[in-house]
């Protein structure tokens, strides 16, 4: 770490150090820009996650990054696949398309991502505000206390959910989207049932909005998600007590939890938030979401598009904001292609394969999930999401891409 005497200028500036920065980094140090990316925590830094990653994330971290060394994967360190939960005790086994994926320890893996990528990290630093000035931006930090100025060309907003970069281009978003909490507690095992080789994720409403479990190192993560505000440590309690009920999970008292904001939501609805100026914003800052939350391939992608967009830019003295908004669309149609109720009757959007699991159910149980995943998504509808994907998904047939007009 090192504190920059006076303004520090550079090419560009990437906010956070997590995958989409890792991502843009290497695409803007192999074009031989001058970059650096500021982080508020000390790096190797902790990141709440479970860490299942799809196969498209895991062949973008081979050919980006090179072989995954053994100490950034969590013990098991392959996930096989999904596994869905319905009341009933239906169970649907999704192997990932190509075989497992590896089970990630997001504090060594980020570290190491971003290390690959050999850009110039000031840990320790966070992105106060920043302030577009027509050809540069102006940017204020903080490292321990003092205040670090930068100026840049460019800057990259990859500072995950509840980003400053975006908070500060847009005061009062915050605000304006719907928040989610997610907490997970380890719990050592001493009975499971479950087949460790699978992330599990419950159906069932009665449970909460995001219930799911699986095997980190010896423990058993029982993580659940509501919207922000509600008692997640009676949901957990509830969880804990039909696991084992009705899977004969026996788990010793929580050891250790989590909790982290989440702003779910933005993919489903068509929702991104891409900047303004010469500040672009990728990941999930930008709101990019999967599937069952899987947010690591689309925070790859998308940062490898931020940054392939400032070399762009840069190279051709064209439009920031213009050049990345193009190039973006590709990746907005992988993420919202799957949430697109389209897509997902008729299509194939998922790195798993939910209809060749259905068929192999029994004509009841059938019946069954499908009458279960309406019944979960029921409460969901307080949000008013349901109309937003249906236009989004009718566009995206019409035209072969989602509306940009409603992105920030
Ligand atoms: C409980 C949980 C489980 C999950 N499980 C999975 C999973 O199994 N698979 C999967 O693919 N995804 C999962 N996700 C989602 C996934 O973790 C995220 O989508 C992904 O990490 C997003 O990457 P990112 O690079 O955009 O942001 P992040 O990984 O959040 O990185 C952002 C970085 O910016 C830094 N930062 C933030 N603010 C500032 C600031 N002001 N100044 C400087 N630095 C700043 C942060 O410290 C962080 O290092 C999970 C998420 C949660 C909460």
């Amino acid at each position: 770490m090192s504190r920059p005497e006076g303004i520090r200028e550079v090419d560009v500036l990437i906010v956070g150090a997590g995958l989409s920065a890792a991502a843009a980094s290497k695409r803007l140090v192999d074009a031989g820009y001058e970059t650096v990316a500021i982080e508020r925590y000390a790096l190797p830094r902790n990141k709440p996650c479970s860490g299942i990653i799809s196969p498209r994330g895991h062949r973008f971290l081979i050919e980006n990054f090179g072989p995954l060394p053994r100490e950034i994967l969590h013990e098991p360190t392959s996930c096989q696949g999904v596994t869905f939960h319905f009341r009933g005790m239906i169970q649907m086994p999704m192997d990932f398309d190509y075989g497992s994926t590896p089970h990630l320890n997001r504090m060594n893996s980020d570290y190491w991502a971003v290390k690959q990528s050999k850009v110039e990290v000031h840990d320790r630093t966070r992105l106060i505000s920043l302030e577009n000035r027509g050809n540069h931006v102006e940017v204020l930090a903080k490292q321990d206390k003092e205040d670090v100025r930068y100026r840049a060309r460019m800057v990259i907003g990859a500072d995950g959910t509840n980003s400053q970069v975006v908070c500060s281009l847009y005061p009062g978003y915050r605000q304006s989207i719907n928040w989610f909490t997610v907490r997970q507690y380890l719990h050592e095992i001493i009975e499971c049932p479950l087949d460790r080789r699978y992330f599990h994720f419950w159906f069932h409403p009665g449970l909460g909005y995001y219930t799911w479990s699986h095997e980190r190192n010896g423990r058993q993560i029982i993580g659940v998600g509501h919207k922000a505000g509600d008692k997640l440590t009676a949901r957990h309690q509830k969880t804990i007590e039909y696991l084992e009920k009705h899977y004969g999970v026996k788990l010793k008292p929580t050891e250790d939890k989590e909790t982290v904001v989440n702003n779910f939501g933005l993919s489903l609805i068509n929702r991104y938030v891409f900047g303004k100026g010469n500040v672009i914003v990728t990941g999930q800052a930008a709101g990019f979401l999967n599937m069952i939350a899987e947010g690591m391939s689309c925070a790859l992608h998308s940062g490898a598009i931020a940054g392939e967009a400032a070399v762009e830019a840069m190279r051709s003295n064209a439009d920031l904001q213009s050049v990345y908004r193009q190039m973006i669309a590709s990746e907005v149609r992988r993420c919202s292609d799957q949430w697109n109720p389209i897509k997902i009757l008729f299509g194939r959007p998922h790195e798993a394969d939910f209809r060749e699991a259905l068929s192999r159910l029994r004509g009841r149980d059938k019946r069954k999930v499908i009458v279960e995943i309406l019944k979960f998504l029921y409460p969901w509808g307080e949000y008013n999401w349901g109309r937003q994907m249906v236009m989004q998904a009718l566009i995206r047939e019409l035209r072969g891409n989602y509306s940009p007009s409603r992105w920030l």
